[in-house]
């Protein structure tokens, strides 16, 4: 392994991982393996009213369901533990009182209502974005405007205090990202940011810090959201006196109707959002891992279609995308598809068998295993080998709507002599090539085309208008069925 390749997810389990994180952990998944390196999880926890009950659990099971092994995170502890920020909150009331004593930070005791009466101040003097920065902050309540007894008395009994990032207030920050090239940020627009909360926990971004450095991370790869935040990063890691690991901020994930691709767009265009709604809806995780790699990155050819162990080989970071990745449904359907096709039906039968069963079927395995085989190159999700497949276990209730308008004036005179020509067939001579040639011979005899037969005949058999070949699934439906169904047709649709 290569050590000095050390990349981590760091999801906030504050409720269902969202198909954007699941993103991310791929792509550094995909870096990391790429470098023969180091992916780590680590379950940012420090923002308590947020964490929701159940959240960490759906993120692992989120990955492992993706086959994104981390090497080291909760429950595989390495060098680096504990991987929860929750557990290691002493290291980072150190580092925040290191950060006072050197000057970076401070303590201070402004009240909510302080708080809120700075920001009235403010705007009312035609400020539209008040903050608490190198201005303000010296009209406020704390160890840079209190004197230093008065600090000390007001620490010692126990009031309540958070401490600030003492942001400059003429600085620019550059750095480079691996996607964006070199980026800056004027100090000015920067608040002096919460580093510890009056709970004693570090906010976000004093814990990311101190983390990637102690968890020797060499390179950040995250979110595009987050790149307003690293200003005030390289600036802690400057004060910090830490060299600060490279930086990439992955393209947004934008919804086909424009905009930012959030909870509610998804829902209002029907995409899932969350990693877990693709589990439930099962679709294949191999088709939802390919999609996403290619959503804000691609190799640079017209190959589409990678297993993981190829993305790894593949991927590189100067092939993503600076902007947005439209989130194509599908797009992904397509690639459900093709892993579903590529699948043997032997794979594929205890899942079937299962959504079988859960619909109120119970088929021969071999006859099930014929059916997967045969509807294969159909089929776009693994429940349409039942839903769409039905009619291999049960007679059609009724016919479909759309499919009748292929029952023409003629067809039950059609359908009829077709019967004739198949109903004295020996039961092993009901095959596709027998069944075809008395198509044949019925459309020389009446002088028309093949889907003249076809069509309504699949009607009668089937109920539906669309399925997979239709000889093969009446040769598998067997003579007896074949020849009910089509006389029952005829009296019905009569
Ligand atoms: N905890 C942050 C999140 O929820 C991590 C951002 C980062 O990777 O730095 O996405």
């Amino acid at each position: 392994m290569n050590e000095s390749v050390r990349v981590r997810f760091a999801p906030s389990p504050t409720g269902f991982l969202h198909i954007g994180g699941l993103r991310t952990a791929l792509y550094n998944y995909l870096f990391a393996k790429h470098h023969d390196g180091v992916f780590v999880l680590r379950i940012e926890d420090t923002d308590q009213s947020r964490y929701v009950e159940g959240a960490e659990e759906d993120i692992i099971e989120s990955l492992q369901w993706s086959g994104l092994d981390f090497d080291e995170g909760p429950g595989r502890e390495g060098d680096f533990g504990p991987y929860r920020q929750s557990e290691r909150r002493d290291l980072y009331q150190q580092y925040a009182e290191q950060l006072v004593e050197e000057g970076h930070a401070y303590y201070a005791f402004d009240t909510p209502e302080e708080l809120n009466d700075m920001r009235d101040r403010l705007e009312k003097s035609g400020n539209p974005s008040p903050k608490y920065d190198a201005v303000t902050r010296m009209s406020m309540q704390n160890s840079l405007t209190l004197p230093q007894e008065e600090v000390e008395k007001r620490l010692e009994e126990g009031e309540e205090y958070v401490v600030r990032l003492k942001v400059p207030r003429r600085e620019t920050i550059r750095f480079e990202d691996e996607i964006r090239g070199f980026v800056s940020f004027e100090s000015k627009g920067l608040d002096d940011q919460v580093l510890l909360k009056s709970d004693g926990m570090p906010t976000y971004h004093l814990a990311n810090v101190i983390d990637d450095h102690l968890m020797e991370i060499s390179h950040v790869i995250r979110g595009e959201e987050w790149l307003s935040s690293t200003p005030k990063h390289m600036l802690l890691y400057k004060y910090l006196g830490w060299e600060a690991p490279r930086m990439a901020h992955l393209p947004l994930i934008m919804s086909p109707s424009g905009g930012k691709l959030s909870k509610r767009k998804a829902e209002s265009e029907g995409i899932p959002i969350n990693a877990k709604d693709y589990r439930e809806q099962k679709y294949e995780p191999e088709a939802l891992v390919n999609f996403l790699a290619y959503l804000g990155w691609s190799p640079g050819d017209d190959s589409e279609i990678h297993s993981l162990d190829e993305l790894v080989e593949l991927f590189t970071l100067d092939r993503v995308s600076k902007s947005g990745a439209v989130f194509n449904h599908k797009k992904l359907l397509w690639y459900n598809e093709n892993y579903l096709r590529e699948k043997p039906a032997g794979e594929l039968y205890p899942r079937v068998a299962a959504i079988a069963k859960e619909e109120g079927v119970e088929p021969e395995k071999e006859y099930l295993l014929e059916i997967i085989e045969l509807m294969k190159d159909r089929v776009s999700k693994v429940e349409d080998f039942i839903t769409q497949g039905m009619f291999f276990f049960e007679d059609p209730e009724e016919y479909d709507k759309k499919a009748l308008k292929k029952w023409k004036d003629d067809s039950g005179e059609i359908v009829r002599k077709y019967l004739e020509k198949i109903v004295d067939l020996g039961e092993d001579e009901f095959t596709v090539d027998n069944l075809k040639a008395a198509v044949n011979e019925l459309t020389d005899e009446m002088d028309i085309g093949f889907g003249k037969v076809a069509m309504p005949l699949r009607v009668a058999v089937t109920g539906q208008g669309f399925g997979p070949d239709l000889f093969p699934a009446i040769e598998l439906l067997g003579k007896d069925t074949t020849i009910s169904r089509v006389k029952t047709a005829l009296e019905r649709l009569k």
